[in-house]
């Protein structure tokens, strides 16, 4: 067992005879004072607070004249639970049920002797495991949802209660979007560090500013990382968000004008594709390929001959609303009888890549862009993985071509999900995002609803609620709204219905498996999804329906 320990000069003598007391029982490690001389008690605080923080210890053990200041100090350290003891009762009962791993005494409060007792019931006694006092604990740290922005509640109470509702709408919704996640708190936390203060044109090493020693070291681990994590050969970290992403590879690629194959918008491809209304429509020659009409998938043949027709410089394959996997062989070869760039947009498919639960494009593609944010779960941005080959000219596309200085924080943020992806606690997370998928679309198809191509192979299905129901994808989304299921309308392949009301809604699992739901919750999803829709007036089912998922998702915190 290791111990940190600190005091300040109120504290100092009564930290000597603990560091005695405590000889052989803990590996002590002593943070200072290291005299009478008067200091300040929030720097040993700090010191004892961010080794139990690191995890550096088991326990941290602090001192000061009360134990009053060291305690405020350490209890605002993540992942610290400080807790000041009087008697050996307190320190037995605040490790029980509070699970506290910092002992704060006040050194005017008890003798040396009575304070070596207190310390050693403190390390000795264990948790209580018990269901109460675990959802007690979990809470505490929860808390720190709010607490974390809590600074804010006095500086911009406008934004403030903003924030709060969001919180809350994740706190009580089935969030069902297929493009979002839930971010770990680990993510926010980079995001919104100090990293925002720093200019960095340029890349690691090569910067137009001074200063960049930090924030080198934060872009470079985000590279290394992606290119671990992905098996890739470079990557460029800074785009800010997919469709920059995108931007990036058209401008280190091609010439107005220039022609690019690729899905079409409404058959479930993305605006920065070549929709008329974006810059991709409007600076390059756009021919879209469409699914089968009787399959509703990619139909690579056609893809081949349309090919081999209109000469693309790009093939583009990659969608926001295409319910199956992606052939990239089938692709590749298409794109080597044709002479073409190969590009992958993996924007929703990114985290199914990470985890294995998908055909990774990036052997096959010359390059591969993604936003961060979808089922990769990291902050909103994006990345391109590119072959060695293309390295120089994507990076130049970007910086100096499009953007200027990088979003360090949320690059960052960036690095630090990646590394998530490679961690133990990721096994599994992507086959269960499909698993969800699939028993929650088929639950949904059982109760007599037409999926777009039959089902689905990832992490999103669409359903026909035109043909099934009568109804639009608008009106779908509304009532499930209403019922505090969230989800978006989207159109459906060969669409009748205008795109602002659609045929369809799509439906994902990534963030309710983030969540940690399973198969047995999407039976139930599933099934309230189907009692709305079959009655899509009926706002009795919908209150009923709004407070199952409410009581749902009280189960499942938000990380
Ligand atoms: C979401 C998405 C993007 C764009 O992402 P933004 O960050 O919103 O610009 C690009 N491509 C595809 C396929 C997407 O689904």
């Amino acid at each position: 067992m290791k111990i940190a320990i600190g005091a300040d000069h109120g504290g100092y003598e009564l930290k000597g005879a603990l560091l005695t007391a405590l000889a052989g029982k803990a590996e002590l490690i002593d943070k200072g004072t290291t005299s009478r001389e008067s200091c300040d008690y929030p720097d040993y605080a700090q010191a004892v607070a961010l080794a139990v923080a690191k995890g550096e210890v088991d326990f941290g053990i602090l001192v000061c004249t009360s134990g009053i200041g060291v305690s405020m100090t350490a209890n605002r350290f993540q992942n610290v639970r400080a807790a000041l003891c009087r008697t050996v009762d307190e320190a037995v009962v605040s490790r029980q049920h509070n699970g506290a791993n910092v002992l704060c005494l006040g050194a005017k409060a008890v003798s040396a002797a009575y304070a070596a007792e207190i310390a050693a019931a403190f390390i000795a006694t264990p948790e209580d495991a018990s269901e109460r006092h675990a959802r007690r604990r979990a809470k505490l740290e929860r808390a720190g949802r709010l607490s974390d922005v809590s600074g804010l509640a006095q500086d911009d109470p406008e934004v403030f209660a903003a924030i709060v509702a969001q919180t809350e709408q994740e706190d009580t919704e089935i969030n069902l979007i297929a493009s979002e996640n839930t971010s770990s708190r680990a993510c926010r936390e980079a995001a919104g560090s100090v990293l925002m203060n720093k200019y960095a044109e340029g890349y690691p090493g090569k910067r137009w500013y001074s200063g960049c020693v930090p924030v080198d070291a934060a872009e470079e681990l985000a590279r290394t990382r992606a290119c671990a994590l992905f098996g890739a050969e470079h990557a460029n970290v800074q785009p800010h968000c997919g469709s920059a992403a995108n931007m990036a590879v058209y401008f280190a690629t091609l010439q107005p004008g220039d022609t690019i194959l690729s899905m079409s918008l409404d058959q479930g491809g993305h605006l920065s594709h070549g929709s008329p209304v974006n810059f991709s429509g409007k600076i390059y020659n756009i021919v879209p390929y469409t699914v089968n009409r009787e399959t509703e998938r990619l139909d690579y043949d056609a893809i081949e001959r349309l090919a081999l027709e209109v000469k693309p410089k790009i093939l583009l394959t990659g969608a926001s609303a295409y319910p199956r996997a992606i052939d990239f062989r089938r692709v590749r070869e298409i794109c080597d009888k044709v002479g073409c760039i190969m590009m992958v947009d993996m924007a929703h498919i990114a985290g199914l890549v990470a985890g294995g639960a998908h055909e990774s494009p990036v052997p096959y593609a010359d390059f591969v862009t993604t936003t961060t944010h979808k089922t990769l779960g990291g902050p909103r941005g994006g990345m391109v993985l590119c072959k060695a080959k293309w390295a120089k000219a994507l990076d130049s596309a970007v910086f100096p071509g499009m953007q200027g200085g990088p979003l360090e924080n949320i690059i960052a943020a960036k690095a630090v999900v990646f590394k998530e992806w490679m961690s133990e606690a990721k096994k599994g997370y992507a086959q269960q995002v499909v698993r969800n998928c699939q028993v929650l679309c088929k639950t949904v198809q059982d109760r007599g609803y037409r999926i777009v191509s039959g089902g689905t192979d990832n992490h999103l299905f669409l359903v026909d609620v035109k043909s099934t129901k009568g109804i639009t994808g608008k009106e779908a989304a509304a009532a499930l709204d209403a019922a505090g299921i969230v989800v978006n309308k989207n159109t459906i392949p060969y669409d009748t219905e205008s795109p602002f009301k659609t045929s369809g809604i799509r439906v994902g699992t990534a963030s309710v498996t983030t969540r940690g739901m399973k198969e047995p919750e999407m039976i139930k999803i599933g099934t309230w999804i189907a009692d709305v829709l079959d009655n899509i007036a009926d706002t009795a089912v919908q209150a009923r329906v709004k407070r199952a998922a409410k009581e749902l998702v009280a189960g499942f915190p938000v990380p």
